[in-house]
């Protein structure tokens, strides 16, 4: 049992090792890790600005200040970004928004978003399929290159806004 534990537990650091480091700033097109440890998800997601706005200096209109106040007040729930199936039984424990532009930073030229969550699942064997909302409301956004890291496994895939699902 616990070297069964152990096993899996070096198994999971080993892939989170192999994961890219940094995904390229690309218009429209952003990454996400996923990562199921136990009966916790994790995710980071990382996108253009330009992507989800439109703009990714900082704001100059009321028009675009009001569209960045949206997007960061819609971030304060996981589900905006991404839907688990409801059987998974699960509960937001954390999630965090961070972009320059979120703290008035003028960035040389490009902003990304840098959104992390994790998810309490009572039933993690539910989880055979995520949904990529976002994707409706950001219609800029078109591409997502997924890792997905689970107990010992490891996938990678690529999902696109025309059929924004992927399943492990
Ligand atoms: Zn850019």
């Amino acid at each position: 049992m616990v070297f069964n534990f152990l096993r899996q537990s070096v198994l999971l650091i080993s892939a989170l090792l192999t994961l890219p480091v940094m995904a390229q700033h690309a218009h429209g097109k952003g990454s996400l890790q996923l990562v199921l440890n136990e009966d916790v998800l994790q995710g980071q997601w990382s996108m253009p600005m330009e992507a989800l706005l439109g703009f990714e200096h900082l704001p100059k209109t009321a028009t675009q200040t009001e569209a960045m106040r949206k997007l960061q007040k819609s971030l304060e729930s996981a589900s905006y970004f991404i839907e688990v199936p409801a059987d998974a039984r699960c509960q937001q424990i954390e999630v965090r928004a961070e972009s320059d532009m979120f703290q008035g930073i003028q960035s040389k030229g490009h902003s990304d978003l840098h959104f992390s969550f994790k998810l309490k699942c009572a039933n993690p064997l539910a989880l055979k399929k995520f949904d990529f909302p976002f994707f409706k409301s950001h219609i800029r956004s078109n591409q997502l290159k997924l890792e997905w890291v689970a107990q010992g496994s490891q996938k990678s895939a690529t999902v696109r806004s025309s059929k924004p699902t992927f399943s492990p």
